[in-house]
């Protein structure tokens, strides 16, 4: 699936994951801190172990691995698009 880059005026476009419908290109990653970029990848890995575990969508540790990486995910995604406004 392509998606255009989150941040207004972006004209990026890339392949998000299957499961998430929004993009940030690898510019406006940069953007992002660190300490964000890293816990949103360790959340990310933590959470497609979670899929790959048996039984139901909904036990207590694979619906508390998916909220942690939403959580994160809406950080970076928040820390991306405030940066356009320290740009000019
Ligand atoms: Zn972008």
């Amino acid at each position: 699936m392509t998606l255009r880059c989150i941040v207004p005026f972006c004209p990026k476009t890339g392949r998000g994951d299957p499961d998430q419908e929004e993009f940030i290109c690898r510019a406006h990653w940069r953007r992002v801190d660190r300490a964000t970029w890293r816990a949103y990848n360790a959340a990310h890995a933590k959470a497609s172990a979670a899929d790959r575990l048996p039984g139901p969508p909904d036990t207590p540790e694979k619906v508390e691995a998916y909220k942690a990486v939403t959580d994160l995910w809406e950080r970076c995604t928040a820390q991306a698009l405030a940066s356009i406004h320290l740009a000019h």
